[in-house]
């Protein structure tokens, strides 16, 4: 494999700072753009006026939890009655350079000067390199990633972009070859359609192709798939996570071990119920808060879970990392007052490989809530008794609940069927 970069920084002084150091800088951040939205966004004046709150309040990231959470479906809401921002814009509308339209429909700002750091933290650390030649596969059209977030960044670390958008595959495999493009940036399932089109054309990914590494994006990135991309192209992937509204919230170094959260965002991890923050471990969902100017959303629900860790990384950056998304938090759910979530059910399957497809069904049995696992295996079991035995023990440990097992014929869970099903009605 072609021996990637494993030091450098995008911007050193931020990603080495001691823990203590960064939550200084935060606040002083925080502080900043609290202010400054409190007199320039009317969104969120008006969110403040409602909680009775003042920015000088608003001090330390634990005080932020006072202020409310604006979801997705706020937002939406709040740019059809106010279009087309919402009233979220911290500049004139006038001021901007495009508006971007993501499904939803959801409005977001382009702003003429691109500043977002978090972006390029996450493609320097992923060992992209100024002179690099990367082709961009994310879509163009509409949607703010390819245009404003990727080809910006790209721009801004010194890379030369191919715009080549989606599609296309065959085409994408001579522009790889002929500008021997050493960067890939896109989806992981398009990275798989590009070498598997590349293999069907008859081409040695390794020899013929030069790409060295890859930032992938926007989809889960199974590890099965990550070191299959890896081996067949001898290239290094790392991925990031974020979304059209907010920016990057994570990206992972060299080290692969969960997503370093950049330096120009707050991240929370947080009771979805109460908005509460979480201690460091705890799953909740991930709330973020950018000191982006022009569109300054502070406390910005994603709707996706995940769970911190600030145990220290050999690559050097000092921020804590979301170690992994477990799902959204619609899929998350309460059974006897415990919160479990795909992600657990996910850990239990991963135990065992003669498991097929699954999925958790939560019903009231004599007012109590029940847990069964639904599970097909996909070979023959003799010894099912303690197959059942075995997997029931591990649903108590990742779990601390207890759950049956229930084998279903196969054919019985459909195709994507949710991996938590809460059938339980309140009446
Ligand atoms: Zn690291």
């Amino acid at each position: 494999m072609n021996k990637p970069k494993v030091s450098g920084f995008f911007k050193k002084h931020l990603e080495t700072m001691p823990p203590e150091k960064r939550l200084e800088y935060l606040d002083r951040k925080l502080r900043g753009i609290v202010l400054y939205a409190y007199h320039r966004s009317a969104a969120f004046r008006s969110k403040m006026d409602a909680a009775e709150l003042i920015p000088k309040q608003i001090r330390t990231i634990k005080d932020l939890e006072k202020i409310p959470i604006t979801k997705k479906s706020d937002l939406v809401r709040l740019q059809r009655e106010n279009p087309p921002l919402g009233g979220f814009e911290g500049v004139p509308v006038q001021e901007l350079r495009r508006i971007y339209v993501s499904p939803g429909p959801i409005h977001e700002p382009g702003e003429k000067d691109y500043e977002e750091l978090a972006w390029a933290q996450a493609m320097i650390a992923g060992g992209f390199r100024p002179g690099d030649i990367a082709i961009n596969t994310f879509s163009y059209h509409m949607v703010p990633f390819a245009l404003h977030m990727v080809d910006n960044t790209l721009h801004k670390i010194g890379c030369i972009t191919i715009p080549t958008g989606v599609g296309n595959t065959e085409q994408q495999v001579h522009i790889l070859r002929h500008l021997k493009v050493h960067a890939f940036c896109g989806t992981p399932s398009f990275l798989l359609a590009i070498a598997e089109k590349a293999e069907e054309m008859g081409l040695n990914l390794k020899k013929d192709l030069s790409l060295r590494v890859g930032f992938v994006a926007a989809e889960m990135l199974p590890e099965s798939l990550r070191s299959k991309l890896e081996g067949k192209f001898g290239m290094t992937v790392r991925q990031s996570y974020g979304t059209a509204d907010i920016g990057c919230l994570g990206y992972e170094c060299i080290e692969k071990n969960g997503m370093h959260l950049p330096d120009d965002k707050i991240v929370e991890i947080v009771n979805p119920e109460t908005g509460k923050q979480l201690r460091t471990g705890q799953v909740g969902e991930i709330v973020a808060t950018t000191f982006n100017k022009v569109y300054p959303l502070i406390r910005f629900g994603t709707g996706d879970l995940s769970f911190l860790t600030d145990a220290p990384c050999p690559c050097g950056r000092t921020s804590p990392r979301l170690v992994r998304i477990l799902g959204r938090v619609d899929q998350m759910t309460k059974v006897r007052s415990l919160f479990i979530h795909p992600g657990q059910v996910q850990e239990i399957v991963s135990r065992y490989t003669v498991i097929g497809r699954y999925q958790v069904v939560v019903t009231r049995k004599e007012d109590k809530d029940a847990m069964t696992f639904r599970i097909e295996l996909n070979q023959e079991v003799f010894q099912r008794e303690a197959l059942r035995g075995e997997i029931e023990r591990s649903i108590r440990d990742v779990m601390n609940l207890r759950g049956e097992v229930d084998f279903v014929t196969k054919g019985t869970i459909p195709e994507g069927a949710k991996i938590i099903e809460d059938r339980r009605s309140w009446e």
